[in-house]
C-alpha cells in the first residue's frame, strides 16, 4: 500500500502547497486511546498513509525554504526503504557485514567527495548535532589527556572548565553538543569584531596564548542566516600555531568543497582535528542522516570504545564495529541511502546539483534586489538569501513586527514555506533553496506570495 501510494504522493509535491491548516484536523484520526484488540495492519496503515499524505508538512517538495532541510533524492529514498526492508542491526561487524562495509564505502566515498584525507576517521550519526558530540568528545580526550586524565573513565571531575572558541557564527548546536558532554554551553566564548558575528582573529590569537594553546577552536562552514563562513585555514593556522584542536562545523557548507566556484570558502577543512556535517540537509537523504569525521581515529574508539577498551580494526580489516567510534549503540544501517544516492548520481551528479542551487540562491538574491518592497541584508553565500520586507512608508522601529508577521502569514499561507529569523537585530527571512527538486520558478513563486502577502498586514 506504501509503494501504491508512493508514486501519486511523490508526483503530487511540485504543486502541491508546503502544508495545508485544513488539514491538521485529520490528526485526530491519529489519537484516541490504545486499542486493546487492533485494527489489523492492512486498516493501521491505509489510516497512516492516508492521514500521513495529507496532513505531512510537505517539505520534502521544491518550496520548503524554513530553517535548512533538504529533500530526499529518488535513490536516497530507495536506500532508506532498503535498510527498513533489511533492518539491519548495523552497530557491530558480527550482527551486519553489509552495513559495516557500506559504512565504510560512504565515509571514504564523502571524504573523496569533501576534499578530506583518506586517512580521517570516521562514523555516521543521526544528525550534525550527534556528530559535533562524536567530534568534541574527541576533543575534549584530547584536552583531558593533557592534563593526564582519561575523560572515559574518570569524567571531568577536578578538571578546569575546557575552553572553546568560536566567531559570532556559532551554530546552537554546538552549544548544545557540549552542554551534552558536560563541557557547559556557557563554556564557548565567541570573538567577533562586528554585530553579523564575523571573527575577531587577533582576540582569539591573544586568548589562545592565554591558555597556553590548550583550547578547542570551532570553525564555521556556513551559518544558517547568510551562509557566511568563518575564514577556514586562517583558523586552521591559529589552531595549528598554538597547538589547539580544530572542530569544524560545515553541516551544510561542506558542500561548498563540491564546486570550484566555492571550494575556496572550504580550504583548510582538510587541516582539521574533526568536522561535523549533515546529509539530510545538502545532499538530500532523509532524515536522519549526519557524519562525523576526526583526523586520528584513534580518538573515536577512546571517546566511544565499550568498557574503556580502545577499539580500532588492524589497518585493512574491515571488521569495523562503528558502535565503538559513535554515540550510539543500536543503529539502523544508515549508510544504505547515503551509498544509493552516491552511488547513483556520482560527484559530477552532486557538483551540479550544489551548483543549481548557488544559481537559485542568487537568482532569489536578484530578485529581491530589484523588488522596491524587499531589502537584501547580506551579500548571497552558498545557498541563503537574507532579506526583509520594507515597502516605503513603513517607519524602521515597525520593521520587525511587519516582517514577524508576514512570516507568520506566509506560514499560514502554506503555499512557500519561509518564517523568519533574527540577523544583527533584525527580523529577517533568510530562505535555504538545497531541495534537489527546487527551481528557479520556486523562489520566484516565494517572491510572488511574499509581495502579495505584504499589503494584507498591517501594524
Ligand atoms: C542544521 C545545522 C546544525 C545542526 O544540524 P542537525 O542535523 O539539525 O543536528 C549545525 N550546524 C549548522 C550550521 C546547521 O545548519
Amino acid at each position: 500500500m506504501v509503494a501504491r501510494e508512493a508514486g501519486p504522493y511523490l508526483d503530487s509535491l511540485r504543486e502541491r502547497p508546503v502544508h495545508d491548516g485544513a488539514m491538521d484536523a485529520l490528526l485526530d484520526e491519529l489519537d484516541g486511546p490504545l486499542p486493546a484488540a487492533g485494527d489489523g495492519a492492512v486498516a493501521a496503515v491505509e489510516r497512516l498513509v492516508r492521514v500521513g499524505t495529507a496532513a505531512a508538512t510537505h517539505s520534502s517538495g521544491p518550496r520548503f525554504f524554513h530553517f535548512v532541510v533538504g529533500g530526499s533524492t529518488p535513490a536516497a529514498m530507495a536506500g532508506d526503504w532498503t535498510a527498513s526492508l533489511l533492518d539491519q542491526a548495523a552497530g557491530l561487524w558480527l550482527t551486519s557485514p553489509l552495513a559495516a562495509r557500506a559504512e565504510t564505502v560512504v565515509l571514504r566515498w564523502l571524504k573523496e567527495l569533501f576534499g578530506l584525507p583518506t586517512a580521517f576517521g570516521g562514523v555516521l550519526t543521526p544528525s550534525a548535532t550527534l556528530a559535533h558530540v562524536a567530534g568534541l568528545a574527541c576533543a575534549r580526550s584530547w584536552w583531558a589527556d593533557g592534563y593526564g586524565v582519561d575523560v572515559t573513565s574518570r569524567g571531568l571531575a577536578g578538571l578546569p572548565a575546557m575552553p572553546v572558541f568560536s566567531s559570532g557564527l556559532v551554530h546552537v548546536s554546538t552549544r548544545k553538543a557540549l552542554q551534552i558532554l558536560g563541557c557547559g554551553r556557557d563554556t564557548l566564548r565567541t570573538f567577533a569584531r562586528d554585530d553579523a558575528g564575523r571573527v575577531d582573529l587577533a582576540a582569539m590569537d591573544e586568548a589562545l596564548a592565554r591558555v597556553g594553546g590548550r583550547a578547542v577552536v570551532v570553525a564555521n562552514l556556513g551559518e544558517v542566516n547568510t551562509g557566511d563562513s568563518d575564514p577556514v585555514a586562517d583558523l586552521a593556522d591559529l589552531a595549528e600555531r598554538h597547538g589547539a584542536w580544530l572542530h569544524v562545523d560545515g553541516a551544510f557548507g561542506l558542500f561548498a568543497a563540491l564546486s570550484p566556484r566555492t571550494a575556496h570558502l572550504a580550504r583548510g577543512v582538510e587541516r582539521a582535528d574533526s568536522v561535523t556535517a549533515d546529509g539530510h540537509k545538502w545532499l538530500n537523504v532523509p532524515y536522519e542522516s549526519g557524519f562525523s569525521f576526526v583526523r586520528d581515529a584513534g580518538w573515536l574508539s577512546r571517546a566511544f570504545g565499550a568498557w574503556g577498551a580502545a577499539y580500532l580494526p588492524d589497518e585493512g580489516d574491515d571488521r569495523v564495529n562503528y558502535n565503538m567510534l559513535g554515540p550510539e549503540s543500536s543503529r539502523r544501517a544508515r549508510a544504505l541511502p547515503i551509498w544509493a544516492t552516491l552511488r547513483a548520481y556520482g560527484r559530477d551528479g552532486y557538483r551540479e546539483m550544489v551548483e543549481r542551487h548557488l544559481d537559485v540562491a542568487a537568482h532569489l538574491g536578484a530578485l529581491v534586489e530589484a523588488a522596491p518592497d524587499l531589502e537584501l541584508l547580506a551579500p548571497v553565500q552558498l545557498c541563503i538569501a537574507c532579506f526583509r520586507y520594507r515597502p516605503e512608508g513603513v517607519p524602521e522601529e515597525r520593521l520587525d513586527e511587519l516582517n514577524a508577521r508576514l512570516g507568520e502569514a506566509l506560514l499560514r499561507d502554506g503555499r512557500v514555506y519561509a518564517g523568519t529569523s533574527t540577523y544583527r537585530g533584525m527580523t529577517v527571512f533568510r530562505p535555504a533553496p538545497l531541495n534537489w527538486r527546487t527551481t528557479k520558478a520556486d523562489v520566484e513563486r516565494l517572491v510572488d506570495v511574499l509581495r502579495e502577502l505584504g499589503p494584507t498586514i498591517t501594524v
